[in-house]
């Protein structure tokens, strides 16, 4: 095939990506957007295949075919709620990816250059595998927080910011010597080194960053993957690559933007982590969360719904875990025939990824212009007779507003306790995911009725 039909392909792959893009960032328009992804991916593949010249074209098949497989395999079985960890580990693959193409570029002997094009050619290795080591481990240590395997309180070990300059300073200094390359510095080991001092890197700047920032740490490690495959692509002198690379590199920089400015936090302030200490937590808003609570049953809730003009459900992590979408569509369907206004309040960082209950809701068919975003929502609190939370906990926290040395203090949330009546829906007093206590729940107008949440939705539908 000839080059030119390859840069053409080429532009093509990159012009669906940019759709896909634009696509995925609505809900209504984001199964179109996969579908221009996929289409992309596919010409972006056959194109390299034709255009390139593979050792065995039978090799990379079988390959493809294998990891395909694994692939398809996971993404069937996965649960919604584990989704946040898949991603996080595919984004420790293409940091991989980017570590052993940067060395295997080195290594290749017809890859020697000489002169400016040495130097440019060893100043890319050198990036590409910086930014693949921080993304792999960085993504490794996510995947552990996020699956438990690891705690999500931030492990902060003392001196840990001047560590990540020592850290940084090397880096620079092997950069130095590997890229101005002489007879005593030159060589391999300026490389092993780095990269051994980027894997550390990694996990110790996500180890360092608490529960709550984890969405924009997924974001963040999105971004790293992109450039990481962005610099692969430099080393690979491959142009959609480098497009790609960068698309996916600056919308995760985007995204991690938004989510701060969601969580009112500085990008710079999660990156250095310590956010949801224990010290922290112990503090103001334990005190303040002392009292009783007022339990009620799933017909008590059934006469408060029914006896209401305008309800609010705002679904969190516990609705992903009991898997009841459906039936608080069906809830909603009920209430609904019975004059009741029902529409959704979503936080931006409910549940555990961006977008986690928007997928939910539509997985069961709730109908988008129910659903509305925080800023959407938040002023009509005041005039709603009953708010149902059904298994969120952080993002209704008025701590955050109240408790100046909260750990969330800061971070918008959804204004619920202004309701009437504020229903929430949990199996137990437990804490959420940043790990503190919400005052919510001793309100005089809050009811709380315990069990898991598809269980009480279903008492509930028998009631009305
Ligand atoms: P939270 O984790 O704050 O609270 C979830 C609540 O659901 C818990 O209090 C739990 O209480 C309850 N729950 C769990 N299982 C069930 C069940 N089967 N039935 C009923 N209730 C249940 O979730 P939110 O959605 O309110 O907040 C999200 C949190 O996760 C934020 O702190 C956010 O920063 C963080 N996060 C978000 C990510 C994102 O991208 N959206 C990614 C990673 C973290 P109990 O055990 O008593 O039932």
């Amino acid at each position: 095939m000839s080059s030119g039909i390859v840069s053409a392909a080429y532009i093509a792959a990159s012009i669906l990506f940019i759709l896909s893009l634009g696509g995925l960032s609505n809900q209504e328009s984001a199964r179109r957007g996969n579908l221009f992804g996929i289409a992309g991916m596919a010409l972006a593949i056959g194109a390299t295949l034709i255009g390139g010249t593979p050792v065995s074209y039978g090799l990379v098949i079988a390959l493809m075919a294998v990891g395909g497989a694994a692939g398809g395999f996971v993404a069937a079985r996965v649960e919604m709620t584990d989704m946040p960890q898949l991603v996080a580990m595919l984004h420790s693959f293409v940091g991989l990816a980017a570590v052993l193409v940067g060395f295997a570029s080195y290594l290749e002997p017809a890859g020697h250059f000489v002169g400016v094009e040495k130097t440019i050619h060893d100043v890319e290795i050198f990036i590409g595998i910086l930014i693949g080591a921080i993304t792999l481990t960085g993504s490794v240590a996510a995947f552990g927080k996020l699956q438990g395997i690891l705690t999500s309180r931030p492990v902060l070990i003392p001196g840990r910011h001047l560590l990540n300059l020592i850290i940084a300073a090397a880096c620079a200094w092997l950069g130095y010597c590997f890229v101005g390359a002489d007879s005593i510095n030159g060589g391999i080991w300026p490389l092993l080194a780095m990269t051994t001092l980027a894997l550390i890197f990694g996990v110790h700047m996500v180890l360092a960053i608490g529960g709550a920032d984890m969405p924009v740490v997924i974001s963040m490690l999105n971004s790293y993957s992109g450039w990481a495959a962005a610099a692969t692509g430099f080393m690979l002198a491959n142009d959609l690559l480098i497009v790609t690379g960068a698309l996916v590199g600056s919308s995760g920089a985007i995204l991690s933007y938004i989510m701060c400015r969601a969580m009112n936090r500085r990008f710079i302030s999660v990156i250095l982590g310590g956010f949801g200490t224990p010290k922290a937590s112990s503090g103001a808003g334990a005190i303040e969360a002392g009292g009783e609570t007022v339990a009620v049953s799933a017909n008590e809730t059934a006469d408060l719904l029914t006896s209401a003009k305008t309800v609010v459900i705002v679904p969190g992590y516990g609705m992903a875990v009991a898997h009841a979408q459906h039936l608080v569509s069906e809830l909603v369907d009920a209430l609904k025939t019975r004059g009741v206004s029902a529409r959704f309040a979503i936080h931006p960082v409910a549940g555990r990824m961006p977008g986690h209950m928007n997928v939910l809701l539509a997985e069961a068919k709730v109908p988008y212009d129910s659903v509305l975003e925080m800023d959407e929502i938040n002023e009509d609190f005041p005039t709603t007779d009953v708010v149902l939370v059904i298994g969120a906990n952080d993002i209704v926290n008025p701590a955050a507003q109240e408790v100046p040395d909260s750990p969330i203090a800061g971070m918008p949330v959804l204004e619920v306790w202004k309701a009437a009546t504020t229903i929430v829906l949990k199996r137990s007093m437990a804490t959420g995911y940043a790990g503190v206590d919400n005052p919510l729940f001793y309100r005089e107008n809050t009811r709380m009725l315990f069990g898991d949440a598809k269980q009480s939705i279903s008492e509930v539908l028998s009631a009305l």
